[in-house]
């Protein structure tokens, strides 16, 4: 289909009409309709109304080499023509996804040496719960059922993700499983207190050890963490914190799962974060970066211990999807992986644009309304305060950040509030030159908000 970019309001009018779009407010956005995207290239993002906008969250956490990359759409063509589609659930599989599973396997941590394909994180967190329960039953120990979170965890929006992760108006509309629990994330800015890291990593991990007392160890099958939450607000942890949480992992044996599907693929300056962070997995969920999000791809990493257990006496595993390790999304990842080391984007972030990240936030700690600055790699992340005394938050949570981040957009840049929190994560492809533009344009976000909620 052509699009014609001189109307957007037909298009708004018609995606209004029948488009109900994911996480959306459907009044508002009869109201106002969406802007259409229409093209993007590069770093930047175009609508139909003739705004190019700099995109600061690489679409989704995902667009990792970012726009126009001729390779993965080359591969894409290719593959096509080649075989456009099988399956590989009747001993079958293709080349592309057996090469990629080797890939993975090579580039992904020590001992996570198999690999099963969804389309979605959300897919590939479910498949976990249904593998990690599976693996405990083999085990001969079936009553290993339950799964600990935690708050602010986002392990997507199928039923069983969703009660897995840790939002709580996601669990308000039936996303409410059983054999769920959470715990509270060390999240430094709201509980670290007059702590020191060491302390508070120390505690924040011992509420894990106090979950699974609670619970009884012989109920609980796994934990589940993204090392740096994503959309819970970019909360890094303090150093220490999961060298606490492995130990308790294995002292009471409780598998441990690293849901990697925004801190993979270089964005934390390492291919993976378990890797700067010194963790090993049982399991590990695979999404976005993947395939640099040009097609739906996900995948989960299986550890040894389980895989082996799986292999030796699982039987058939009663579970897939009809494109699970789809042969164009498998090339597009195979072009993509290859694009991300050609161009040395892990090494890139680690070295330049993450450390440049790092200081040119630094910048803006001084800020009236900014309460504290914390970036890892290519994730960024800015509080927005009432005050810098205490620091005082806002009372009506999430109206600071919506306004700063309506101002961003207004001056040209995609960027996404998480309550009164910034959020930041470019493609991994930004230059310094980028990363300055995008800081320009958040001081000026932060400028406007403060001068319209009165703060000097
Ligand atoms: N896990 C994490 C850490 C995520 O950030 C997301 C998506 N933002 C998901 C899982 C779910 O992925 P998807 O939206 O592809 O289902």
């Amino acid at each position: 289909m052509k699009i014609d970019n001189s109307t957007s309001s037909t298009w708004q009018q018609m995606d209004a009409a029948h488009h109900l779009a994911p996480f959306t407010d459907y009044a508002e956005i009869r109201e106002h309709g969406a802007r259409v995207i229409t093209h993007a290239d590069g770093h930047y993002i175009y609508d139909g109304d003739g705004n190019m906008i700099l995109d600061a969250m690489a679409g989704l956490w995902c667009v990792n080499v970012g726009y126009g990359q001729q390779s993965l759409v080359d591969a894409a063509t290719e593959q096509m023509r080649i075989l456009p589609y099988y399956n590989n659930f009747f001993k079958t599989t293709n080349q592309p996804v057996a090469a990629l599973s080797q890939r993975l396997a090579e580039i992904t941590p020590d001992g996570l040496n198999n690999v099963f394909y969804a389309n979605s994180g959300s897919e590939a967190n479910d498949t976990i719960i249904r593998m990690v329960r599976h693996f405990w039953a083999l085990e001969g120990k079936p009553a290993k059922r339950k799964i600990i979170g935690r708050t602010y965890g986002y392990h997507g929006s199928t039923v069983m993700a969703a009660s897995m992760g840790g939002m709580v108006d996601m669990h308000r509309q039936a996303a409410d499983q059983p054999d769920f629990e959470h715990i509270r994330p060390p999240y430094a800015f709201l509980y670290q207190g007059n702590s020191d890291e060491a302390e508070f990593a120390a505690h924040s991990a011992s509420l894990l050890e106090d979950k699974i007392v609670e619970v009884g160890a012989d109920n609980v099958a796994a934990f589940i963490a993204e090392p740096i939450q994503g959309a819970g607000g970019v909360i890094i942890p303090p150093a220490g914190y999961f060298d606490h949480i492995q130990a308790i992992c294995k002292r009471h044996d409780i598998l441990f799962i690293a849901d990697e599907v925004i801190t993979g693929f270089g964005r934390t300056g390492h291919w993976f974060a378990s890797q700067a962070m010194g963790l090993a997995p049982d399991m590990m969920t695979l999404a976005k970066g993947l395939t640099s999000g040009y097609v739906p791809m996900s995948a989960v990493m299986v550890g040894d211990r389980v895989a082996q257990r799986l292999i030796a006496d699982g039987g058939e595993f009663y579970h897939g999807f009809t494109y699970s390790g789809h042969p164009v999304a498998s090339a597009v990842a195979l072009a993509n992986l290859d694009l991300i080391e050609e161009l040395g984007l892990v090494t890139r972030v680690r070295d330049e644009t993450g450390p440049y990240l790092a200081s040119a936030l630094a910048r803006l700690a001084d800020h009236p309304i900014v309460g504290e600055v914390r970036s890892y790699g290519m994730l960024g992340a800015i509080e927005l305060v009432k005050s810098k005394d205490g620091p005082t938050l806002f009372e009506d949570v999430g109206k600071a950040g919506a306004l700063c981040r309506d101002h961003a957009i207004a001056h040209g840049m995609m960027m996404r509030a998480v309550r009164d929190g910034m959020i930041m994560s470019p493609p991994l492809t930004f230059t310094t030159q980028d990363i300055d533009k995008m800081v320009d344009i958040v001081t000026l976000a932060l400028d406007k908000t403060a001068a319209d909620l009165g703060i000097t």
